[in-house]
């Protein structure tokens, strides 16, 4: 668990661990406090706001440092490297999932992950579901939503949402909590994390328990917490840039 996945720290020397672990700090610290700023600057509670630290292509040494600089919720967007980072990291770190996920990753994740962000289509719903009444769980999930309508992102549209949660809440096996959404790079986010915020009110109408917000990433995130975000999902800005980006 102390070594390094890359076996970079151990070429570069001793020297490195201390260095990369305050580093990681230093920037965890440094977020923190944009999000209670972010937070306050609207009348919110820094607390209702969770950072989700996405470690996506980042070696195992940079999760640990973040995990000794007392962060707890981490995120991953692919099975494969989900599967050993839960292995080889401390039992203490609640994990989430962000990425789009195929049927067939389904059994590697349900399980394993206290949160699935990316539900975006009903038999992807059913899989899961399946799988977490095998278990004998209850898989809490958020429905991904498309509202910039990018043809490159995955979620459903604004328009199929409320059938979609509709579907979930009928589903034994999981328990639809929000939204999320992820805007594309060449809009201004505000506006579309607005809309998120309101269809998640309308929401709420019928289905009490949808709460959260994920929205807002490394370059939008306090755009995110502005517009009423719950969960924001920050990687570079927590970790340094990704080693293979
Ligand atoms: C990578 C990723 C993030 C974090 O992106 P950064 O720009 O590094 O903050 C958030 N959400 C999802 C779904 C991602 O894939």
């Amino acid at each position: 668990m102390l070594v390094s996945d890359t076996g970079e720290g151990l070429q570069a020397g001793f020297d490195s661990r201390p260095r990369l672990g305050a580093d990681v700090a230093r920037r965890l610290a440094r977020v923190r406090d944009r999000i209670a700023e972010a937070a306050l600057r609207t009348g919110r509670d820094p607390q209702d706001v969770t950072l989700v630290a996405v470690s996506k292509l980042q070696p195992l040494d940079r999760v640990l440092a973040a995990y000794g600089a007392g962060q707890r919720v981490f995120a991953e967007s692919q099975a494969q490297e989900l599967v050993p980072k839960v292995a080889a990291a401390p039992a203490e770190i609640t994990w989430h999932f962000v990425g789009r996920l195929q049927r067939n990753k389904v059994r590697q994740v349900v399980g394993s992950v206290a949160l699935i962000h990316s539900v975006d289509r009903v038999p992807l719903a059913e899989a899961i579901a399946r799988h977490a009444r095998r278990l004998h769980r209850e898989q809490r999930v958020l429905v991904q939503v498309n509202v910039g309508a990018d043809p490159a992102k995955a979620g459903c549209s604004v328009a199929g949402a409320p059938a979609l949660v509709d579907h979930l809440a009928d589903l034994d096996g999981v328990m639809v909590v929000g939204l999320m959404t992820m805007p594309p790079l060449d809009q201004d986010p505000g506006p579309l994390f607005a809309r998120l915020c309101a269809l998640r009110d309308a929401l709420r109408d019928d289905h009490p328990d949808i709460r959260e917000l994920s929205m807002g990433m490394s370059a939008d995130f306090e755009v995110a917490i502005a517009h009423g975000a719950t969960l924001v999902r920050i990687g570079e800005a927590v970790f340094g840039p990704r080693p293979d980006g």
